[in-house]
């Protein structure tokens, strides 16, 4: 069983450890938000060990693809390279010849550190074995109103990236930006998928972008006008590259994007903590431009098998390029797939990407409305399901910390005396 550890209650202690995340929310609404983690918790894994998926021999096959590296990289240098892994479901497909091949070996090196990691998560998996309870713990309310200690040095770049289109990149984007602001750091976030931008939509600053940063680029305007200041959270600002329908423009690629962040950090009103850059989807020219600033990535993912096999592709392609700090937010989890067998659980996803795990979002309507609404999940007051998620990802982004800690089993249910004498349990 997983346990949300939630930022927004503090008193939230499941199975013996406490929760280190605390925001200074009143305790009404704490309560709440308990029984929100509560169900939550019911939802999002947990299926592994008796899920299908895991057992699959297709997945076993690929899985183990990539995580026998030693065997392989044997082969690798050897000369004799092995098709099952080039075509298999998590393989680099694509690279021929030495240089090609060099880099694959780079990647198996990439899938080495995830063994290890995975390693780790298995001993937390097996370590506790209680339930969920809930109570008031010496330590949880000493960390009331408890801000998130910002790890790094600003501004910290990152990537919000999939591959696949349609996963919530821009929504995890809007969320975990405003998230940032309520937590009082400065964000700006950079809308980089130039053709088909929506981060303004979803914010609802649509009708406030006046100048974008073709404008600045080309000398027309100055930065501080191109940035859209939120009126809610002041310290929230949003950079979009050009106007909506334009292709890429030719003179666009990551030599701009990097001069517009460096631009950023020497802004007279301060250098902003955290960068936040929109990435468009597939691995074209827009991907490579807006991955080229970023220092870290935040990969989304739905658990299904298209968009796990382009996140495999994209964390490769970040590890090429130097981007070795990757978080992966799983996105669109439905409780009642995983529990007919029908959706793989987040820990079957974890599994296979190997990456840790920054944020796990269900499926949620009030995400749609939000959406067309213009009004972050956030924000919303009461708090939802997705949006208590999306904030728990902001204050572990915020604390270069994953999920892993809050990996929890469920206890085996108790016999009762009847069941010896053949009743029911
Ligand atoms: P991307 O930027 O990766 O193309 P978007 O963030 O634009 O994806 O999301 C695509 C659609 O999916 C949007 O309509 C959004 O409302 C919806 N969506 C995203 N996350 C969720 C979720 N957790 N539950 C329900 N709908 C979601
Ligand atoms: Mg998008």
């Amino acid at each position: 069983m997983w346990s949300i550890a939630s930022p927004t209650c503090p008193n939230l202690v499941s199975g013996g450890t406490t929760s280190r995340h605390t925001s200074p929310l009143p305790s009404s609404s704490s309560v709440e938000v308990v029984a929100l983690c509560r169900s939550f918790s019911r939802c999002c894994g947990g299926q592994s060990g008796n899920s299908g998926w895991g057992k699959d021999p297709r997945w076993q096959r690929d899985f183990s693809a990539g995580t026998t590296s030693s065997g392989l990289a044997a082969q690798l240098e050897q000369g004799r390279l092995c098709g099952e892994v080039g075509e298999g479901l998590f393989g680099r497909t694509g690279h021929s010849g030495l240089k090609q091949q060099q880099q694959r070996l780079g990647n198996f090196g990439h899938r080495e550190r995830r063994g290890r990691w995975l390693r780790r998560s298995g001993h937390e998996r097996t370590s506790s074995g209680s339930s969920s309870r809930l109570f008031f713990s010496p330590q949880a309310i000493l960390q009331w109103n408890r801000r998130p200690v910002y790890s790094g040095t600003p501004p910290r770049v990152v990537v919000i990236t999939s591959g696949k289109g349609g996963v919530g990149k821009t929504t995890t984007t809007a969320n975990l930006g405003m998230c940032l602001a309520r937590l009082n750091f400065k964000v700006v976030a950079i809308d980089a998928d130039v053709g088909l931008r929506n981060l303004d939509l979803l914010l609802g600053l649509e009708n406030r972008v006046n100048y974008t940063a073709m404008e600045v680029l080309n000398g027309e305007c100055r930065l501080d006008q191109a940035l859209i200041r939120d009126k809610r959270w002041t310290n929230f600002e949003l950079l979009c590259i050009n106007k909506p329908r334009y292709k890429m423009p030719l003179g666009f690629g990551g030599k701009a994007l990097t001069w517009l962040v460096d631009a950023l950090k020497k802004r007279p009103e301060g250098c902003p903590d955290f960068i936040l850059i929109d990435c468009p989807a597939g691995i074209d020219a827009g991907f490579i431009t807006a991955i080229t600033p970023a220092n870290e990535a935040v990969l989304v993912t739905t658990p299904d098998i298209t968009s796990l096999r382009d996140a495999d592709r994209v964390t490769g392609l970040l590890e090429c390029d130097g981007i070795k700090d990757i978080k992966m937010v799983v996105n669109r989890v439905r409780s009642d797939m995983i529990k007919g067998e029908d959706m793989m659980s987040v820990l079957d996803v974890q599994e296979m990407l190997g990456l840790p795990l920054l944020g796990v979002i269900p499926e949620d309507s009030e995400v749609i409305k939000s959406t067309n609404r213009g009004y972050p999940l956030v924000l919303k007051k009461p708090p939802t399901l997705a949006g208590l998620a999306l904030e728990q990802a902001a204050w572990r982004l915020v604390e270069q910390d994953s999920m892993k800690a809050v990996l929890i089993e469920e206890a085996p249910p108790k016999k009762s005396f009847l069941s010896f004498l053949g009743g029911r349990e």
